[in-house]
């Protein structure tokens, strides 16, 4: 009895085997899985992969040694796409130029308005910018509180933000409509308040805050009345 399992047993391995064979034989890497095993072949996520998909803990697909069914014709399509791809000093001439120099005053303006005792604060979590560049100026995104909306170019629309809060403002308030035109009106409203929340309009999700300066909430507000 035992022995027809350990037969069972060593008939599903082979089968494994055989399928691990063919896989990494397209990343032409050959040989029998014991030996890329025993001699370092392979990488250690690889080899953490073959022992557990072995042992029936991951299924083929689930294998990323298994993505490029066709490198070859991977190969030839990326390098088509590549030669398509509009080259970068192209983009820079119709793009960058205009952006960065807005950015760059956006970022100069809200340098002086965030900052305490020469520590810089985001705008919606409170805490001192968490990154700092190599010349130890503070690294922050300016993003502008609503997009596409505003026919000159203007620096006073734009929040300071630490790139976590950066990225939850353009995913949950910038492209969620309900809750932009809410925070939108809020800001309107012309009420004594510096700080605001924006309900995000999603019971599983908490209210985000934005704070202002005074000086930064009133130049906002005029930007905002003369577009609407
Ligand atoms: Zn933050």
């Amino acid at each position: 009895m035992e022995k027809e399992k350990a037969k069972t047993e060593e008939f599903e391995r082979q089968g494994k085997d055989k399928q691990l064979k063919e896989l990494l034989k397209e990343k032409g890497i050959t040989g029998s899985i014991d030996n890329l095993l025993k001699t370092g072949t392979l990488s250690d996520a690889e080899s953490e992969m073959v022992l557990e998909f072995r042992a029936g803990k991951r299924k083929e697909e689930e294998l990323p040694i298994s993505i490029p069914k066709n490198p070859e014709g991977r190969a030839e399509k990326t390098a088509e796409n590549y030669k398509n791809a509009p080259t970068k000093t192209s983009i820079k001439k119709t793009l960058t130029i205009r952006v960065s120099k807005s950015i760059q005053d956006a970022k100069t303006y809200l340098k002086t308005l965030n900052r305490n005792n020469d520590h810089l604060f985001c705008q919606m979590c409170d805490q001192e910018m968490p990154v700092k560049k190599r010349n130890g100026e503070y690294y922050f995104e300016a993003v502008q509180l609503f997009d596409d909306e505003f026919e000159q170019e203007t620096h006073e629309i734009c929040l300071a933000l630490c790139p976590n809060c950066a990225a939850k403002y353009r995913l949950l308030v910038k492209n969620h409509e309900e809750s932009r035109d809410a925070f939108k009106d809020a800001l309107l409203s012309g009420e004594e308040n510096l700080q605001f929340s924006i309900d995000l309009h999603d019971p599983n999700l908490d209210p985000l805050s934005i704070r202002f300066t005074k000086i930064h909430l009133l130049d906002i507000q005029t930007v905002l009345a003369k577009e609407s």
